[in-house]
């Protein structure tokens, strides 16, 4: 079939089979993509088999809850983020901390805390290392940002999180951080580690497919929200990681990778009555001032709440 055929006969599918009010943008989004599905069926000639068997693969990735890691893996994320980097350069909004992508991984409800939080639980002391990060949040007129949000989750040294890895007590490695007067925010936790999609799951399948890996460099995950200003939500990287430049997830991004300093100095130590030498890394958030003409950066999408 021509593309001009499929196209009249997706229309008599989609728009002429509807015998009550449809929603016009679902329907013209479906239009849309079921066309598109089907020239590409036709284009390159699936066999009926090909096109049961990528059903059943959406079907088993879905049960296993795995669309969140797929999306990713083929850049859908990091897609958004560059329209969300293209809508906003349009404004003239430009100059905060870049974005990166939030992941499948966020949960709701984690414990608030006023300048400082500890996100570990102690489990992982001896195994790992004891990371201090700390910063400040700054608006968009480059003043310091009280009482702005910053939330912050990551993986322990087993490349789990909370909450969806049921040995970890609750919401650890989880914290809402609210700044201090000074818009001064810090945290202590163990300096995470790398991790990569579950091995025998269906985006390892999927990317082994096509020739890739599953693996994403450390990284520590963030929210920061504040009056007035955008949501940002990013990441930083940990420096030195192997995969630093070859996450699967395409969320690796120039301005995200802060120094790590290792702290030896016995008088450092002391003061955060500890032993072993410990890793400081500084890093400051920059925010944009709120546009109403811009795409939100509120995205609504289903996360846990714990
Ligand atoms: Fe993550």
């Amino acid at each position: 079939m021509t593309h001009n055929e499929i196209d009249q006969l997706v229309k008599s599918f989609i728009i002429d089979a509807a015998q009550a009010e449809a929603n016009p943008r679902i329907q013209q989004i479906v239009l849309r993509l079921v066309s598109d599905l089907f020239k590409a069926i036709e284009d390159l000639d699936l066999s009926a088999t090909e096109v049961w068997k990528g059903l059943e693969f959406l079907q088993e990735a879905g049960g296993r809850m795995e669309l969140g890691l797929i999306a990713p893996g083929l850049g859908l994320d990091r897609f958004l983020d560059i329209r969300f980097d293209e809508a906003e350069a349009k404004l003239g909004i430009t100059g905060g901390t870049p974005r990166t992508i939030e992941g499948p991984l966020y949960v709701s409800g984690a414990p608030v805390e006023q300048g400082f939080a500890r996100l570990d639980d102690g489990s992982e002391i001896e195994q790992g290392q004891v990371l201090f990060m700390q910063g400040t949040v700054f608006g968009a007129n480059g003043q310091p940002l009280p009482n702005s949000s910053v939330e912050v989750w990551h993986a322990n040294l087993l490349g789990n999180y909370s909450y969806f890895d049921k040995s970890q007590s609750d919401f650890n490695l989880r914290r809402t951080i609210m700044t201090d007067d000074n818009g001064r925010y810090q945290f202590q936790s163990i300096m995470p580690k790398g991790y990569g999609c579950p091995p025998n799951g269906s985006t390892a399948t999927l990317l082994g497919l096509l020739g890739r890996h599953g693996q994403r460099p450390a990284h520590i995950h963030f929210f920061i929200s504040a009056e007035g200003h955008r949501k940002l939500t990013t990441q930083i990287n940990i420096d030195g990681d192997e995969y630093l430049w070859d996450d699967f997830a395409f969320a690796s991004r120039e301005g995200l990778v802060p120094a790590v300093q290792q702290i030896t100095d016995a008088a450092a130590l002391a003061a955060h009555g500890l032993q072993k030498p410990y890793a400081s890394i500084d890093f400051d958030f920059h925010l944009n001032a709120e546009v109403a003409e811009a795409p939100t950066t509120e995205v609504d999408r289903q996360r846990p709440q714990a």
